[in-house]
Formats: structure tokens, C-alpha cells, sequence
């Protein structure tokens, strides 16, 4: 928590005990939501519960995948973003098994999932707010373990041949990353797979088993050197607002065509006798559902007794973190142990 932050729920605490009609929440209002969420180490102690919709919540009770699994590493780990729903979690682990039998490598290396207490991020994405999205390097995970170091410092390989418009490179794309994706959008749970057009179109052209798969893998700007999950609410989750579904068919239309037509890619037109734009007023608490003010309040998860269970194989320390070199603020240490979730339904 940073020290302005404690000073504005003190604030706000001394105006509720003086009697004042206040509340931290509207105490915390002017700052900017990704601030208030980008300072939480740790999930909250509640039950899982993701609350609002994937670009525009926060998540209750998370839990962090190990940073190490059989078949898996997370990467990054001084972002502190390896925290999801128990349901995303689980699908975590199981695909990391089935890509290993596909042949990908020992595993998958695991980037962003949410924030502790989801809500939006100081940098990096607009969605992954309420702990059901997670990115999946295009890079499959190495027999030797990586250093941390090597986890903060490893670059991403694009899979496009970027001396050309939007082509997948063939010297890097192989059949297994093909298997990989649609493997990925296969199970029920999973929504959407997001990755670049060209990859898209790749799969379009090339799939040759079921097709009605490939209509969960949407094309979008970037995910080249990664994929993206997103699983559908958990049943019951009924603050969690679900997305549109996906259009029937296989995706390879007028949808994936409109990729390869100068429009996405333009720049927006720009009217001379125009006045510059206001800059956008940055989400607030407010703008969040209601939820999100109890979430950013709640009292965190004991990170001593989730270690204890000995779910992580290589409990993290403080010391095993390169810290970011952009900030030296006091706020980005991470706490000395990440705690894990005890308990892992829907384990396969
Ligand atoms: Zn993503």
C-alpha cells in the first residue's frame, strides 16, 4: 500500500468515525482506479469471485499458480500478475499437461493473468481485470528451469515475418503451435483465444480438423509473440458480466478479411481546424461495479498459512525478484511469500 494511499483511507476512517455520511471508497475517488488496484500485493480473503467484465472489474479471493509447475513457468514475476479465478487456475495446470503431449516443449510459459485484486493495470492491457484472461508465450518452456533473472529478461519471439504485411513466419510457425491454439480454444470453459489476424488466417488456411473450434480464436491487434485466453464466467459467479458469444462458424470470413484491408491500420484521421482532444479521464473506482470498493477494502489473504500447504513447490521470496527499473517506488516491492491457493477444484 503506498503511504498516500494509507493516507487517504485514514482520512476517510477519521471522517466515518467523526460521523461524517463518507466512505473510503469516496475517499479514493480522483485517483485513478489502475493506482489504487495497481498497489495490492495480495488477493482479498473472500471466496472467488470475479465481479464486472473483463475490460472494466477486479476479482475477489484469487489465487496465485505456482511459479513453477511440471509442466509450466510463470514469467515476469516482478509484475505480481500471476493471479486468477480458481477456474482459470485449473485451466492453467490441465493445458499445461495437454501441451506437453502435443510436443510442446516441457510446458508452457505462463505470462500475465490479473493482479492480485484484478482490476485495471498501470501498463499493459485493458482487459485481464477479473482474473478469468491469461497470456501464453508462443515460446514453449525449456527443460531447464529459468532463472528469475531470465524470466524478467527474456525477449518474446514473434511468430510473423515482419519484412512483410500481416504473414505468419514459416520458419517459426510449425503444426504444433497450430495444435497448440486450437488445443487451447477446445475445452468448454474457454470463450475466446485471441491472437494476431495473420495467425488466424494461418489456421484458416491450414486447420484441417474440426473446424467449428477455430471460431473461438478471434483476431485482434498484436498476440504475435503470445496468445491470449479468456474463459467464460464460472457458473453461479453472478456479479460477472458475461461477453457476447462468439458468431457460429469458423471465423475465416468477412470478420478476418476486414484485418487485411487498410482500415485497422490507418491512422485516424486528423481535422486541422480541430481542437486537440480532452485526454480521456482515467477509470475511477466509480466507474467499476460497486463491488470493487468492498474488494479494494477487504482484508488479504494469509500468505503463511497458503505456503504452509506446501501447494507451491518453490514458495517465492522478495529476493527472487528483480525488481522493475522504471519505479523505485516502495510500492511495487512484493510481499517476502505469495501465498497459493490450498485447493484446486476442477484440478483435470
Ligand atoms: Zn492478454
Amino acid at each position: 500500500m503506498t503511504s498516500a494511499f494509507k493516507t487517504v483511507f485514514r482520512a476517510a476512517a477519521a471522517i466515518v468515525l467523526a460521523g461524517a455520511v463518507s466512505t473510503p471508497a469516496m475517499a479514493a475517488e480522483g485517483k485513478p482506479a489502475k493506482e489504487l488496484f495497481g498497489a495490492m500485493k495480495l488477493p482479498s480473503r473472500a471466496a472467488p469471485q470475479p465481479f464486472g467484465s473483463y475490460a472494466k472489474g477486479c476479482q475477489a479471493g484469487a489465487v496465485a499458480i505456482a511459479t513453477d509447475g511440471p509442466t509450466w513457468q510463470a514469467m515476469r514475476l516482478s509484475r505480481n500478475r500471476r493471479w486468477g479465478q480458481p477456474e482459470m487456475i485449473a485451466l492453467l495446470e490441465r493445458f499445461s499437461k495437454d501441451a506437453v503431449q502435443l510436443g510442446w516443449g516441457s510446458g508452457i510459459l505462463i505470462g500475465d493473468i490479473s493482479q492480485p485484486r484484478g482490476g485495471p493495470m498501470l501498463s499493459g492491457h485493458a482487459s485481464h481485470q477479473v482474473g478469468l484472461d491469461a497470456d501464453i508465450w508462443f515460446t514453449p518452456k525449456p527443460a531447464q528451469p529459468l532463472t528469475p533473472e531470465q524470466r524478467e529478461k527474456m525477449p518474446f519471439t514473434s511468430m510473423l515475418d515482419k519484412s512483410k504485411f500481416l504473414t505468419v513466419d514459416s520458419k517459426r510457425w510449425t503444426n504444433t503451435h497450430a495444435k497448440l491454439v486450437v488445443r487451447a480454444a477446445s475445452y468448454p470453459q474457454v470463450e475466446r483465444i485471441f491472437v494476431n489476424p495473420a495467425i488466424k488466417k494461418k489456421l484458416c488456411d491450414t486447420w484441417t480438423g474440426d473446424r467449428a473450434v477455430l471460431g473461438k480464436i478471434r483476431p485482434i491487434y498484436g498476440h504475435d509473440e503470445h496468445f491470449h485466453i479468456r474463459i467464460k464466467c464460472p457458473e453461479g459467479a453472478s456479479g460477472c458480466k458475461p461477453q457476447a458469444a462468439v458468431p457460429p462458424g469458423d471465423g475465416c470470413d468477412a470478420s478476418l478479411a476486414y484485418w487485411f484491408t487498410p482500415a485497422p491500420w490507418a491512422a485516424p484521421k486528423k481535422d486541422p481546424n480541430a481542437k486537440p482532444a480532452p485526454k480521456p479521464r482515467a477509470m475511477q473506482l466509480s466507474d467499476l461495479p460497486q463491488a470493487c470498493s468492498a474488494v479494494l477494502q477487504a482484508p488479504a489473504g494469509d500468505a503463511a498459512t497458503a505456503v504452509a500447504s506446501g501447494m507451491d513447490p518453490t514458495p517465492p521470496t522478495a529476493s527472487a525478484f528483480v525488481e522493475p527499473q522504471t519505479s523505485s517506488d516502495a510500492a511495487m516491492a512484493l510481499p517476502p511469500v505469495i501465498p497459493v491457493p490450498k485447493a484446486r477444484p476442477l484440478q483435470n
